[in-house]
């Protein structure tokens, strides 16, 4: 396989760009989509989320309460540091587990990690950081997304800055067009990474194990 991370902000367009690499033919592993899977009702990561938090974190249709949860882990630093030690190795095995399906075969395998500037990996082929002026995710994660300002800016100030995120791209999307611009970067994105050598035994495990 031929590996690339593929990292943003939040409000970025990042998972436009999957998207679109998709439908070129990479295989996503998306963390977040990952991590929502895991925690869909009934799951086992689920349960093991209200052993901990209790039943609270669980709403009447048996879904997890995000914001329930949300307030029990901040308000909490012992909590934060316990729910991620439940949440972060499943997700990391669970993406472990789908790139070893594709692990022997030609095909180029994006790794969707949102806070991969925070979190490294190793024996990466290539990073694509998909980047935008904060004023513009804000502008469309409240436009298109339907957030609070005051919800995206927070979450933005939580993450990597832009300056962090450039430091570790091969290649940088700038989305700060429309989005036939943004089609024509992930063309030339996707012919670049259809080249690169592929990837070594031990690419994409973690740099900083948790
Ligand atoms: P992320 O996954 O980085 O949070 P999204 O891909 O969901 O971001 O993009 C945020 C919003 O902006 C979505 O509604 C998306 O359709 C829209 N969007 C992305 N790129 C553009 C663009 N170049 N022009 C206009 N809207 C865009």
């Amino acid at each position: 396989m031929i590996l690339i991370g593929l990292t943003g902000g939040i409000g970025s367009g990042k998972s436009t760009v999957s998207g679109l690499l998709a439908e070129y033919g990479a295989v996503i592993i998306d963390a977040d989509a990952i991590t929502r899977e895991l925690q869909a009702p009934g799951a086992p990561l689920l349960v093991t989320l209200a052993d901990r938090f209790g039943d609270s974190i669980v709403d009447s249709s048996g879904a997890l309460d995000r914001a329930a949860l949300a307030a029990i882990a901040f308000s909490d630093p012992e909590a934060l540091k316990d729910l991620n030690k439940i949440v972060h190795p499943a997700v990391a095995a669970e993406m472990d587990r789908r790139m070893n399906e594709v692990r022997n075969t030609d095909k180029v395998v994006v790794l969707d990690i949102p806070l991969l500037a925070e979190n490294p990996r190793k024996g990466l082929c290539g990073v694509v950081v998909v980047d935008v002026p904060v004023e513009i995710a804000v502008e469309r994660l409240v436009q298109l997304r339907g957030m609070p300002k005051s919800d995206a800016q927070a979450r933005i100030a939580k993450q990597a800055s832009r300056d962090d995120r450039l430091k570790i791209a091969d290649q940088v999307i700038d989305n700060s067009g429309d989005l036939d611009s943004l089609k024509q970067q992930v063309k030339t994105v996707w012919e670049w990474a259809k080249q690169l050598p592929p990837a070594t035994d031990d690419a994409g495990e973690r740099a900083n194990k948790d």
